[in-house]
């Protein structure tokens, strides 16, 4: 295959307990198989983490991608990927944030690293590569690090860095990009601190060619306009997510004190907008090439927090994950956000950690002997002492530290029922409320989000209909998805979200909503237009399948089986109070049904959710490999 438009072209190979730094060319084969970013990422991991290699061992390989849109005009072409082993699951570990272009514009689409240095270091990924020692730096939360960094690189590199939780392998650790921008779930932190590898810096000058380019131009200018003009996005440019909350709240999806109890009408006297406007100062932040600017840099003028100051993506999520755990008001939530973003930690699940933490120590389950006489209640003060002592594995923290599923465990005394977590991460939302993006956490390969959203079907037929061709069905899928009482499959549908949403990702494209109204058929033109290769919607919706195909592969691999793809137990056998009524826990027997609809419509084994020897051969993986059954 010729010089496609968009690839740089290679793959920057780095082995940390050698020195070794070489790089291979990007195959025509990964191109189109896999298209780029998480895609190809995931049959480099396959690739390169050998079969039940320890997640902390030199053997796992952290694999960074970044897709072929990236670097370019493209609305919203900005998001990278990192593919690993994750320590919260054994299984696949991926996670997505924007400020990694840099590594197209330094001539690499994807950087795997494996290995371990001997003392703690940092990657310079420019005209040269360079491993570069980091013990002035290791210790320093991420912030410190990153400006320790910039000041010996300059302020024109990216840089993306551990904290202490890295350091420390808090199993939820985080790496931050430009001191904001968190690829946050599913361990990958954790896995860099394990390689003793502090921060990843790149720069480069070498810019990204479309084939097209006035064809690019055109519709690159185009979709742009699409998004830009769309009704919410002033909205969203002013508040960024937090406009979910309110819709969130008033469907009972915002959940306390571990998922037992919904938000009320409290709930968004609390979380006012008009009062998080008044206590801030704001100004808009955007990632590469984005026509929408979701994200913002906050300083709180007022009370006991005034000053307080950080830059924040996706606020709704930090808001609801501190909630969860008992933290009320927006200027202990940004507290909240700010610590876990400078100590290098995920969210979602140091909330759930924390949450079961406290929940335990309600039901006597847990005391004071084992909290280091710290008690332990639904207050920003006690999380604030937890979120620091999980970050640095201090007393009770040093237990959370290891995830949900082995803190738990360690734990005992039935400490696994209040672990809430799909693959060992801790939700979003209410999972009760069943829809295709809760249902995607089931059966997807990380337990993380697959970025679809239930809002962009709404319920009548001709929305339905309207969505599916969005998503690049023809009138037989239709037929066979649009079926049932509530007008349609859900997990049918899933697969179609799921694989739309995995476009995206891999030509490096943000996956929120909005970017998701697009018709999947101008993405391709777009696609095509950049690399001056013919793709179409079914093209790009084939390389998805084979992509997410590959992590489920891997997972496999690791002995994932059917059971692997559980809904938390608190889901089916409690219900929640939603205003008035009761929403009742899900039905096990419906679940499981919609399971097998979902591998069947993958074209998975819907006993087992294996994978054919034919599509194994087809995506280049060897079903030897795998465990006996
Ligand atoms: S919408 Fe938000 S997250 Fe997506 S690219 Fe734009 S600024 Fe980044």
């Amino acid at each position: 295959m010729g010089k496609l438009g968009g690839y740089a072209g290679n793959i920057l190979i780095v082995d940390l307990s050698t020195g070794s730094i070489s790089q291979l060319p990007l195959s025509g084969e990964l191109v189109t198989k896999f298209l780029g970013g998480a895609g190809i990422n995931a049959r480099l991991a396959y690739d390169n983490i050998p079969p039940r290699a320890q997640p902390f061992s030199p053997e796992n390989a952290l694999v960074f991608g970044v897709g072929p849109l990236v670097g370019t005009l493209a609305p919203g072409a900005c998001k990278s990927n990192i593919t690993s082993k994750s320590p919260s699951s054994g299984y696949l570990a991926s996670s997505g944030s924007g400020h990694l272009g840099m590594l197209k514009y330094a001539g690499y689409d994807h950087v795997v690293i494996t290995g371990k240095a001997d003392k703690p270091v940092y990657l310079k990924i420019g005209d040269d590569v360079e491993i570069r020692d980091a013990g002035g730096v290791w210790g320093k939360d991420t912030w410190a690090a990153t400006d320790s960094i910039w000041q010996e690189v300059g302020r024109h590199f990216a840089v993306l860095s551990i904290g202490p939780a890295g350091e420390n392998l808090v199993r939820d650790a985080s790496v931050i990009a430009n001191k904001y921008s968190a690829f946050a779930r599913t361990g990958v932190g954790a896995v860099m601190g394990s390689k003793n590898l502090k921060a990843i810096a790149a720069y480069g000058s070498h810019g990204v060619s479309v084939a097209h380019k006035e064809r690019f131009m055109t519709l690159a200018n185009d979709l742009s306009r699409q998004i830009a003009s769309l009704p919410f996005v002033p909205r969203l440019r002013q508040y960024g997510t937090l406009v979910s909350l309110e819709p969130m709240a008033q469907t009972g999806s915002i959940l306390y004190k571990n998922f037992r109890q919904a938000a009320g009408p409290e709930f968004l006297q609390i979380f006012d907008l008009r009062k998080f406007e008044l206590g801030m100062e704001h100004g808009t932040r955007s990632c590469l090439s984005c026509p929408v600017g979701c994200k913002h840099y906050i300083h709180w003028k007022e009370g006991e927090y005034a000053g307080l100051s950080l830059s924040l993506s996706c606020a709704a999520v930090a808001t609801f994950s501190a909630v969860n755990c008992g933290v009320m008001g927006w200027p202990q939530v940004l507290r909240f956000a700010q610590m876990c973003n400078r100590l290098g930690m995920d969210y979602m699940s140091v909330s759930g950690l924390i949450a079961m933490a406290i929940e335990l120590y309600e039901k006597g389950i847990i005391n004071q002997s084992d909290t280091g006489g710290l008690a332990l209640d639904w207050d920003a003060g006690t999380v604030y002492t937890l979120v620091h002592d999980i970050a640095h594995r201090k007393g009770l923290g040093d237990v959370l530290a290891d995830g949900l599923i082995e803190a738990s465990q360690q734990i005992g005394r039935g400490a696994e029922d209040y672990a809430i977590h799909f693959k060992g991460l801790s939700p979003g939302g209410d999972p009760r409320h069943l829809s295709t993006p809760i249902f995607s956490l089931l059966t997807n390969a990380t337990g993380h989000s697959s970025h679809i959203n239930t809002t962009l079907y709404g319920t009548t037929r001709e929305r339905l209909v309207k969505y599916c061709r969005r998503l690049g069905m023809t009138e037989e899928d239709m037929e066979r998805i649009l079926t049932g009482p509530e007008g349609y499959d859900m997990a049918r549908l899933t697969k179609w979200a799921e694989d739309y949403s995995f476009v995206l990702e891999c030509l490096g494209l943000c996956q929120m909503d909005w970017f998701q109204r697009i018709d999947i058929s101008l993405w391709a033109d777009l696609y095509s237009a950049a690399t001056g290769m013919d793709m179409d919607a079914a093209g790009l919706l084939q390389a998805a399948g084979r992509g997410r195909d590959m992590r489920k592969a891997f997972n496999i691999r690791e002995g994932a089986t059917r059971k692997d793809d559980r809904m938390p137990k608190r889901f089916l056998t409690e219900g929640v109070k939603v205003g008035e009524s009761l929403r009742p826990p899900l039905n096990t027997a419906y679940v499981d049904g919609l399971i097998t609809d979902y591998y069947e419509e993958r074209g998975w084994d819907p006993k087992e959710g294996t994978i054919s020897r034919e599509r194994m051969m087809e995506l280049g993986a060897s079903p030897e490999e795998w465990p006996a059954r």
